[in-house]
């Protein structure tokens, strides 16, 4: 691996689904960036994420970009209280179901065999799965889009309180601290 998977993707929102849209970030600034920007990339992310692929194409590449904004509308829309769009909600169904993964326990970790013949959609089938764990779970009322400035990225409030506003203390968490600071 020529680059630093840490460097280029941000992996520390506890929920795998979410850790996927995450894959853009700054999504309500003027600039949204995104880090998927070729299959390359996609392969990277998936491989550090436990679904190893060998090959990538730009057709999966565009299926996961579908998926991924799919999970972020839907998950953004019961943050808001709202229903999901039905067309999304298909999107996430349809992926799932195509994917053909096993759950493995292996070094005392949950991890995932995927077929040799589709293991692109099989690895989308994983993410989808855990995304209807969440969207539909006992905790979809923890669901929350970050208050860090331009981020609105998801993440699962699991704080005691549910008083929680930022997708990760380590960066979205700490800009607000350091621009109180100055602002000060
Ligand atoms: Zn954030």
């Amino acid at each position: 691996m020529t680059e630093d998977v840490r460097r280029v993707f941000r992996m520390d929102n506890e929920v795998l689904a979410f850790r996927f849209t995450a894959t853009v970030s700054d999504r309500t600034s003027r600039t949204p960036r995104e880090r998927l920007t070729d299959a390359a990339r996609l392969k990277m992310w998936l491989g550090a994420t436990g679904l190893d692929v060998t090959d990538v194409s730009p057709t999966d590449l565009i299926d996961a970009v579908e998926l991924r904004e799919a999970i972020y509308r839907i998950g953004s829309a019961i943050a808001a209280g709202e229903q999901p769009e039905s067309k999304d909600v298909r999107t996430l169904n349809t992926i799932a179901a195509a994917g053909h993964a096993k759950a493995a326990l292996e070094h005392e970790r949950a991890g995932w065999h995927l077929t040799q013949t589709t293991p692109v959609s099989d690895a989308l089938g994983v993410l989808a799965t855990d995304a209807i764990r969440i969207l539909g779970g006992p905790d979809r009322g923890r669901i929350k889009n970050c208050e860090g400035p331009g981020c609105a990225g998801l993440f699962l409030d699991t704080s005691r309180g549910a008083n929680r506003r930022w997708c990760s203390m380590n960066t979205c968490g700490n800009k607000v601290k350091k621009s109180r600071i100055t602002a000060s």
